[in-house]
C-alpha cells in the first residue's frame, strides 16, 4: 500500500524506522536481529538505505597504493524484498538516489521494485562519496533529486526513458523525499532550501522525511515554513537517539545539525557510553511524546544498526 493512503487512513500517529543494510560480509540474520524486536510494535513501514560504491586505496605489498571501487552496504533491493515477505502486514520503502545511477538504471531500478510489489520510494539524490569534495552526477543521470522524483512520477503516467514504448504500464509508486529542519549542508539559507523542497513536491514528492534533529522546536518551526511555502504534504519527523559520546561532535559535521546545550550537558555528565546510551533513550521518549502531542503523521526512527533504544523509546511511547 502507499505511504501517503496509509497516514491519511490513520487517525493516529504511525510508528516507522530505517534500517541500513550490513556491512558486505554479514548475512541476512543481522538484518532481523534488528527489525524482529520492533515488528512487535507494529510498525507501519520500514525504510532501506542505498549506499553508493565508494573508492577506496590498498597497500600492496610494493608500497604502491590500488585503487578500488567497492559497496560497503549492498543490498538495498534484495533486504526490502526479504522485509516485504517476511512481514507481509509492514510496507517497504527502499531508498533510491541519484548518486551512481544513470537515468537507464534508475529506470531498471524502479522495474525491479515494481515486479517485486514495492510500492513506495523515497528519492535521494545522496552525499558526495568521503573522498570527493562536491556530489557529481553520472553521465546522463540526475544532479538533484526533483528530476528523480519527476523520473518516477513519469512512470506512474507511463512514461518510460524509451518514447517508442506504446502501452506501457503505469507504476503507481508513492514518492517520498527528504527535508532539512535545520537547512542542507550545501544551502546557502533556509528559503533557497525550501524552495527546492518544494520543487521535488511539485514533480510527484508525496510525503517528506526529514534529517534527525534533537530540539522539537526545529522541527516546528521548519513545518510553518513549509506550509507558508504552499508545501501541504506530511512532514514525518525523523528521530535517532544519541547512543554514544562522541557523536555530540560527529553528528553536527555530518549532518549539519546542533545538539541542544542541555543534552549535550547531560551527555558530558555520563561517565560510560551506557549511560549516554540510557540518556539518548530517556531524551527520544521527551522528544517522541512532544511529536505525538502535536499529531506528527509518523513517529520515524533512524536505527543505525541498533534497534533496543529504539525498542524502549516506541516501548514508552505507543
Ligand atoms: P536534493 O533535494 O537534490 O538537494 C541537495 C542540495 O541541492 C540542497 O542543498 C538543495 O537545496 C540543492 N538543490 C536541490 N535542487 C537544486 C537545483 N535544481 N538547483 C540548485 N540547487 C538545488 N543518502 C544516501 O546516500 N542514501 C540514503 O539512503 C539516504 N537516506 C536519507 C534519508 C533521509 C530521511 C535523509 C534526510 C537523508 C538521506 N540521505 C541518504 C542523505 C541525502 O542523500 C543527502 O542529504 C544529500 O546530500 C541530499 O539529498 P536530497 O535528496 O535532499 O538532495
Amino acid at each position: 500500500m502507499r505511504i501517503i493512503d496509509l497516514i491519511n487512513n490513520s487517525k493516529k500517529t504511525l510508528f516507522s524506522f530505517e534500517l541500513l543494510p550490513p556491512l558486505r560480509g554479514n548475512n541476512i540474520n543481522s538484518i532481523y536481529r534488528i527489525t524482529d524486536p520492533l515488528v512487535e510494535y507494529n510498525p507501519t513501514f520500514i525504510n532501506v538505505t542505498y549506499h553508493q560504491e565508494e573508492v577506496v586505496y590498498k597497500k600492496r605489498e610494493n608500497g604502491l597504493l590500488e585503487k578500488k571501487t567497492i559497496r560497503k552496504r549492498p543490498g538495498t533491493v534484495a533486504i526490502s524484498a526479504a522485509i516485504k515477505y517476511k512481514y507481509p502486514s509492514v510496507e517497504v520503502v527502499p531508498h533510491l538516489i541519484c548518486g551512481g545511477f544513470t537515468k537507464e538504471e534508475t529506470e531498471y531500478a524502479l522495474i525491479d521494485f515494481h515486479y517485486l510489489g514495492i510500492d513506495n520510494i523515497l528519492a535521494l539524490r545522496g552525499d558526495a562519496p568521503k573522498n570527493q569534495r562536491t556530489f557529481i552526477p553520472e553521465k546522463n543521470g540526475h544532479a538533484h533529486a526533483s528530476t528523480l522524483v519527476a523520473q518516477i512520477a513519469d512512470m506512474n503516467h507511463g512514461k518510460y526513458l524509451d518514447e517508442e514504448l506504446l502501452n506501457s504500464f503505469h507504476t503507481n509508486f508513492c514518492i517520498g523525499a527528504a527535508g532539512y529542519p535545520e537547512k542542507h549542508i550545501e544551502s546557502p539559507n533556509q528559503d533557497y532550501d525550501l524552495r527546492f523542497l518544494k520543487e521535488k513536491i511539485d514533480a510527484g514528492a508525496e510525503f517528506i522525511i526529514t534529517q534527525m534533529f534533537f530540539d522539537n522546536q526545529k522541527y516546528f518551526s521548519f513545518v510553518d515554513s513549509c506550509r507558508k511555502a504552499g508545501i501541504t504534504t506530511p512532514i514525518i519527523p525523523g528521530l535517532k537517539p544519541i547512543t554514544t559520546l562522541k557523536e555530540i561532535n560527529v553528528l553536527p559535521q555530518v549532518f549539519n545539525i546542533d545538539i541542544p546545550e542541555t543534552l549535550v550537558k547531560e551527555v558530558l555528565k555520563c561517565k560510560t557510553n551506557e549511560e549516554v546510551f540510557d540518556l539518548g533513550v530517556e531524551w527520544g521518549i521527551a522528544q517522541s511524546k512532544e511529536l505525538l502531542k502535536a499529531n506528527v503523521p509518523v513517529l520515524h526512527y533512524f536505527t543505525v544498526g541498533i534497534s533496543e533504544n529504539i525498542r524502549q523509546i516506541v516501548k514508552a511511547v505507543f
